[in-house]
């Protein structure tokens, strides 16, 4: 007997859903797309209609004028979706950045989760991963290797502390990805007991109120190119990644420059951006949480997209748990500098 297609079909572009005629994350303009979260390489332009949680909607409509109010589109909050074609949609947390969500689909008995990005750790900006138990479960493998474990974000945050501490002359300039890492960034700061002003890059500025406006409190924020050079010694400043060796560093009092990023545990990585301060702070799960979340959600299939896959799938292997990894394009690369977001 012939096996039946499945009616979740991974193509180079993203993830097609047959009986809805949808597809979730591509990278191309479609006529139906639901999309997990605002980065760039889940949420594009030019899709008829979008289907997301209000806050990516949001986003969206902020970076690509996304008609968030035009009624093709829609939006659903955690735990509430729709049905299409027979399948049930629903968004569930992610814990990625805010808004993110999985993508758990419901057709003819069977459960297929779409995590999109995600992580374990607390995250004072969005609300945390939830386990949804399915059948097929599609995770992202960004630091899908064994080397990738990200140390506790406290220690590192008091680490960015302490350099400004022992500054008091200069600033300490991070550089931290628009959405997201910026606004996470901040809020550990706040958490940690930081209540002095933080200077930003104008480049963050929509991004800082729109978090803000969904309920995440970032405390007294500046611009930079409202503020005097000599105030923002012994202070905090944020940046994206591609303004830390621009000529706009100048305006800062002899700058030490820091980076918040995964990446930041290969030293190269630092090296290469001339960081002098690399801060692991990370808005993806490292090999223990992708492995741990397998574990626990225990589907009885894997499909590992969205970076190191086979190191994860090796381990799926090993720990006989059946996975397949997808090669999907386009899936890795963030707008700002094709910088990697992580
Ligand atoms: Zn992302
Ligand atoms: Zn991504």
């Amino acid at each position: 007997m012939a096996k039946a297609k499945p009616w979740l079909e991974p193509h180079p572009h993203g993830l097609y859903v047959r009986p809805a005629d949808l597809w979730i994350d591509p990278s191309r303009p479609v006529e139906r797309a639901a999309v997990t979260h605002g980065h760039a390489d889940h949420a594009r332009s030019g899709h008829h209609a979008v289907f997301a949680t209000p806050e990516t909607l949001a986003i969206m409509a902020l970076r690509y004028g996304v008609d968030a109010a035009a009624s093709r589109n829609a939006a659903f909050p955690y735990g509430d979706g729709f049905e299409r074609g027979g399948v049930r949609f629903s968004f569930h947390p992610a814990g990625h950045v805010l808004g993110s969500a999985q993508i758990a689909m419901e057709y003819r008995g069977e459960r297929i989760v779409v995590t999109g990005d995600y992580k374990r750790r607390p995250d004072p900006t969005c609300a945390p991963f939830e386990v949804v138990p399915c059948d097929i479960f599609i995770t992202e493998a960004t630091f899908g290797l064994p080397v990738f474990r990200h140390p506790p974000t406290e220690g590192e945050i008091a680490k960015l502390l302490a350099a400004v501490r022992a500054k008091p002359d200069r600033s300490v300039l991070v550089g931290a990805y628009a959405l997201g890492k910026a606004q996470r960034v901040i809020a550990e700061l706040r958490a940690a007991g930081w209540t002095a002003p933080v200077y930003i890059h104008g480049a963050l500025e929509k991004m800082c109120q729109l978090y803000a406006v969904h309920g995440v409190d970032l405390g007294d924020l500046r611009l930079v190119g409202e503020s005097d050079k000599a105030e923002m010694a012994g202070q905090i400043v944020l940046a994206p990644p591609s303004a830390l060796n621009d000529r706009w560093s100048r305006r800062l009092p002899d700058p030490v420059t820091a980076m918040a990023s995964g990446w930041m545990r290969v030293r190269q990585r630092a090296r290469q951006r001339m960081v002098e301060l690399p801060l692991v702070i990370s808005d993806h799960a490292d090999w223990d949480e992708l492995t741990a979340t397998i574990a626990e959600v225990n589907p009885q299939e894997s499909w590992i997209t969205h970076g190191s896959e086979e190191g994860l799938l090796r381990w799926c292997e090993m720990t006989q748990r059946k996975a397949r990894a997808l090669h999907l394009v386009g899936r890795d690369v963030e707008d700002e500098g094709g910088e990697e977001e992580a």
